[in-house]
Formats: C-alpha cells, sequence, structure tokens
C-alpha cells in the first residue's frame, strides 16, 4: 500500500501530560511502516464535558503510514494501554488519548473508528495543532481545516513555548 498521510491527535491530562505527549510523539513514529514528518506545537486547553480535572496538553502528529486505518487505530490504542489508560468516566481524565483526526481523504464510519474525527472542526485545541503540521488539510466532506478556525476562536488555548 502506498503511504498515506494521517493526522494524529494527542491529549494528556495526568501524570506529567507535557513530557508524557513529547515522549507520544516518538512512540506514534516508532508504530511499523509509519513515519513521523512533523509534530506540532503543544497548547494548554481547558477541560470539555467534564470540567472537574486538570488542564489538557494537546498536540497532532503528521504521519505518513502505510498501515490500514484499523491497524493505526490498533496500534494507538496499544500505545494508550502501555500509558495505562482506563476508561471510566467520558470525557474524564487521562493519561494519553490518541486519535486520528484524518487519514488521506477516507471519510468512513464503522463501530469504533469514524473518519474523519467528527469533532475536529469543532475543537479549537486539534484544528490549532493540526494547521500547525498541515495548513493546508482539508477534513473530508467538510472543507478546508482552516475555514474552520473563525468558528473555534472563543474556545481559549494556550500555545506552550517550544523546548530544545
Ligand atoms: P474519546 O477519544 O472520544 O474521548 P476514547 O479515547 O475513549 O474517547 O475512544 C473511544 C473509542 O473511540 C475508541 O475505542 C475507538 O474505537 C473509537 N474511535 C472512533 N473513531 C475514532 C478515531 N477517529 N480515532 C480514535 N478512536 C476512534
Ligand atoms: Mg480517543
Amino acid at each position: 500500500m502506498n503511504p498515506v498521510r494521517a493526522v494524529v491527535a494527542l491529549g494528556s491530562n495526568l501524570d506529567g501530560p507535557e513530557a508524557r505527549v513529547r515522549r507520544a510523539f516518538d512512540e506514534v513514529g516508532a508504530l511499523p511502516s509509519t513515519r513521523l514528518v512533523a509534530r506540532s506545537a503543544l497548547y494548554r486547553t481547558a477541560p470539555v464535558g467534564y470540567l472537574d480535572q486538570p488542564a489538557f496538553v494537546n498536540a497532532c502528529a503528521l504521519v505518513e503510514t502505510s498501515l490500514a486505518p484499523r491497524e493505526l487505530l490498533e496500534g494507538l490504542l496499544a500505545i494508550e494501554h502501555r500509558h495505562g489508560r482506563v476508561r471510566d468516566i467520558p470525557n474524564g481524565p487521562r493519561t494519553l488519548d490518541l486519535d486520528i483526526v484524518l487519514y488521506g481523504d477516507l471519510a468512513m464510519h464503522e463501530h469504533g473508528l469514524t473518519l474523519p474525527h467528527p469533532r475536529a472542526h469543532e475543537r479549537a485545541f486539534v484544528l490549532a495543532p493540526l494547521l500547525d503540521v498541515w495548513p493546508d488539510a482539508i477534513i473530508p466532506g467538510r472543507g478546508a481545516a482552516s475555514s474552520f478556525r473563525g468558528a473555534v476562536r472563543d474556545q481559549a488555548i494556550e500555545r506552550l513555548p517550544d523546548t530544545p
């Protein structure tokens, strides 16, 4: 299979989220048949939905991968698992969340996998890092990612300084 450009969203709000997300970039890039092309800045963002929890650190990784969408998802879930991810409260605190935002121009909706990620275009914490790594990204069925920037401008996110 020819490599496909995919975007993985990373999020964490437990146990050293900043260092954890930085490490997770490398772990995503180390998946089989996958190459890390670009890493976004890190963003500190307020929790959504379930508010009584620490702020999140969010970022996006641009990869080229020959994994099929399901294989990529399984690889990401395995990385989450290694980070001690437990699923209890929906939208609750998590050591590491890895979502596939885009997988080339693929649109699909199956049990356990929806592409593009259905909420990407309405979350500043996904759009901002997505545009860092892929300014011209198209969200299949929705249009240019950059065209949604205005719609999320009221969502407060703070870009963290780069560390050398
Ligand atoms: P969320 O990311 O929505 O906060 P979880 O990380 O607990 O919630 O994910 C729940 C399930 O969402 C995963 O087990 C996975 O099967 C499913 N899912 C559906 N579409 C995607 C996607 N594009 N990327 C990652 N997970 C997805
Ligand atoms: Mg997830």
